[in-house]
């Protein structure tokens, strides 16, 4: 008897240590209606250098803003697809942001815009790529995937039906911003795309010219809900048709309640070659990893060796936020239920 019970305790220890080593084992679980969002507004070479204190505040309370318009649909019991849908519209109306209202330039002078959201309970997805006539990208994808079979509709078929559905139209000359035109006229020529929060990396470029970002929100509401959204206006000088990484389906946008939702922003083509919002999610639901762990391997073991640079936001199923990046800095924010919120914006703190 004693022999077995000896064997027994060998075997329990041998997995147990075998597990501790081999990897981290995600023993939380999400507390019943707790409920939390996580935004993001671009990344790139951000540091807090080029910064003056008004620039910094600026940022900072448009985060905000849009963090608790986001957290307001939360707390009041709304879904997670409202709460991101809010947050989002919030930072494509500044033009602080490289969406919507701040959309950068493609190498024609024009803007294009692209944007997708999708609900992790169902799988069910929207997006619209190459739009300038919708003033928030994002309503239009949610609009695809509320009221169409397709999950992502392009340029004037996009429009067509946005109008047809009382989405907000606007004359493409809203989308103008000096700054941006700025951008587009420094490097438009060159057979070169820019990270629109890199543009300031470029000699001579002035300060106020590169402050801008694509946008994303990731939440989870009461009943354990997860959405993911993501808009942008692409990167500078990107060639007329082209189309990033942020409409496509597991590329910069990713919802699944079995794991977690993700936003993504960077050098779109590379996140659109890992699949990345969705290797993330796979890496944690096959593999076993954390989300830390999984953002980290494909952000710096997959996307930057090709070259690629960027970030990504993430809630999982437990409502733990997480977010990563390999360029300088990223704008991001969360808030959580239990109290727990934070913004920032540059280099990682050490
Ligand atoms: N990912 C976006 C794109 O490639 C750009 C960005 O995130 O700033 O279109």
């Amino acid at each position: 008897m004693n022999k077995i019970l000896y064997t027994l305790l060998s075997v329990f220890i041998f997995i147990s240590c075998e597990t501790d080593s081999t990897k981290k084992v995600i023993t939380t679980e999400r507390i019943p209606n707790s409920f939390a969002i996580v935004i993001h507004g671009g990344a790139g070479g951000i540091k807090r250098k080029y910064f003056n204190e008004e620039q910094q505040n600026a940022y900072a309370q448009k985060l905000e803003e849009a963090l608790n318009a986001g957290y307001t649909v939360l707390e009041n019991g709304g879904v997670s697809l409202d709460a991101i849908q809010v947050a989002i519209n919030v930072m494509e109306d500044s033009p602080l942001f490289n969406a919507g209202k701040g959309a950068v330039y493609n190498s024609e002078g024009n803007q294009e815009m692209d944007a997708a959201i999708m609900d992790g309970k169902t799988l069910n997805s929207g997006a619209i790529a190459g739009v300038n006539h919708i003033k928030n990208p994002i309503l239009a994808a949610r609009m695809v995937m509320d009221s169409s079979k397709h999950v992502m509709l392009s340029g004037k078929g996009a429009e067509i039906m946005a109008k047809s559905y009382g989405i907000e139209m606007v004359d493409s000359s809203y989308f103008f911003t000096k700054k941006r035109l700025n951008q587009l006229r420094k490097i438009q020529g060159k057979e070169e795309i820019q990270l629109d929060h890199t543009a300031f990396l470029m000699k001579h470029e002035l300060i106020d010219d590169h402050k801008f970002g694509t946008v994303g929100a990731v939440a989870i509401d009461k009943n354990g809900n997860i959405a993911a959204g993501t808009s942008t206006g692409g990167m500078t000088n990107k060639k007329y048709g082209r189309i990033g990484d942020v409409p496509i389906i597991g590329a910069g946008t990713y919802a699944n309640n079995l794991t977690c939702g993700i936003s993504a922003t960077g050098t779109g083509e590379y996140f659109m070659r890992t699949v990345a919002a969705h290797e993330v999610s796979s890496l944690i639901q096959y593999k076993g990893l954390t989300a830390e762990e999984a953002l980290h391997e494909v952000l710096f073991n997959q996307i930057g060796p090709l070259g690629g640079e960027g970030g990504m936001i993430l809630i999982d199923k437990n409502g733990d936020v997480s977010w990563d990046f390999n360029s300088t800095g990223m704008f991001r924010g969360y808030k959580k239920s239990d109290g727990d919120t934070k913004i920032e914006m540059f280099e990682k703190p050490e």
